[in-house]
């Protein structure tokens, strides 16, 4: 449910008035395109993204627009309810993102020009937008390489996360298991089932982090289309290494902290608290200079590079549908007084209608 305290609105006039719309496409996406706009007054660019206006169109704008103002994530500038040959739509104007991709940018640098100290400041920033997020009670679910995208092409360029289009918003039992909320004779099960929503995030930034430090991914499907058996197993088992020569000179503490994002049990999983605080992330200022290997592996790789990212997004998939079930069979087995009563009412409800 969104809160309607919280909630934007729209503005009702037409985009039109205020921007105009150029026939530069700066990107393609699964809900259509993004195009650069301009602002008549000032003439400034933004990208525009444009959605046809439904309810989880509505939840992404709405959650995108909540956490906008971090310096680590997209920021919305205007929103705009337009109706367009009949149909509905949500116009979002957006800063406009020059600096382009996180990894066409490390890929484009001179060789041994990327070091293991750029690879942690790179993390310390997107674990800056992770955290702004969790603590807010919003998992992102869809974070992986093209939704990591710099302001400008500058070397003092900020780093940022965006697309909302799967943003959940979690309320966390960890929040009211902390000692403050928790009346000491309350069962944590009693609270709800533990909900993996943010989890998802800190596997995605696991698997960004190992890609950052070598250039290629930890998890790789035998054959393409869809996520392959093989590639699910490996992911929920944990069979991935750190390969000579590429691995042979990164730090104990990189590895460490990428093992401690890919447990395999979310459960056990860092959460963004214990990855902020970790030494690597914490002082990434002083992180040795070891020059990593990523961008030429990147280059060597740039062919399969789509491949990379579409195995991401599957695995992302799949990943929340697994966790969105697992929360689903640690209701049904709940002893929450208030979700017994609702399953009742339902039961009732069906044995009524001759549904169950
Ligand atoms: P979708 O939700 O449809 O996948 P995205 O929000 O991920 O759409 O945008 C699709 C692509 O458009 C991105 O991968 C990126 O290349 C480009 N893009 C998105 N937002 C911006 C922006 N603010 N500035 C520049 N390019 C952007």
């Amino acid at each position: 449910m969104l809160s309607l305290q919280n909630q934007r609105q729209p503005k009702t006039t037409p985009l039109v008035d205020d921007y105009e719309i150029s026939d530069t496409v700066l990107g393609l996406g699964i809900n259509g395109k993004v195009v650069q706009c301009t602002n008549r007054r000032t003439k400034q660019n933004y990208a525009l993204k444009v959605l046809l206006d439904n309810e989880k169109a509505r939840r992404e704008v709405d959650l995108h627009w909540r956490v906008s103002a971090c310096r680590h994530i997209v920021n919305i500038i205007d929103v705009y309810e337009n109706t367009y040959s009949g149909r509905k739509c949500l116009l979002v104007v957006m800063e406009c993102m020059e600096g382009g991709e996180l990894f066409q940018r490390i890929q484009d640098k001179a060789d041994g020009a990327f070091t293991e100290r750029e690879a942690a400041q790179i993390m310390h920033e997107i674990c800056a937008a992770v955290h702004y997020l969790h603590t807010r009670d919003i998992a992102h679910r869809d974070l992986k390489p093209e939704n990591l995208l710099y302001t400008t092409k500058q070397p003092n360029a900020i780093l940022k996360l965006t697309d909302f289009g799967f943003a959940k918003e979690t309320f966390s039992n960890d929040t009211l298991q902390t000692p403050c909320y928790t009346p000491y004779y309350v069962a944590p099960e009693v609270l709800g089932p533990v909900k993996y929503d943010k989890s998802c995030d800190i596997w995605s930034l696991g698997v960004v982090m190992y890609i950052i430090m070598c250039g290629f991914p930890p998890f790789y499907s035998n054959h393409g289309l869809a996520i392959s058996p093989g590639m699910k197993k490996r992911i929920r088992t944990g069979q991935y290494d750190f390969p000579d020569p590429e691995w042979t000179n990164v730090s104990q503490g990189a590895k460490d902290l990428i093992k401690g994002m890919l447990n395999v049990d979310p459960s056990k999983r860092l959460q963004i608290g214990d990855v902020l605080s970790n030494k690597w992330i914490a002082q990434f200022h002083q992180v040795p200079q070891t020059p990593l290997c990523t961008n030429r592996m990147l280059k060597e790789g740039e062919e399969i590079w789509p491949e990379v990212q579409e195995e991401m997004t599957r695995s992302l998939a799949t990943m929340r549908v697994d966790y969105d079930q697992m929360q689903i069979k640690a209701l049904d087995k709940s002893n929450n007084p208030l979700l017994t009563k609702r399953r009742k009412k339902i039961e009732e409800l069906a044995a009524c209608y001759g549904t169950q």
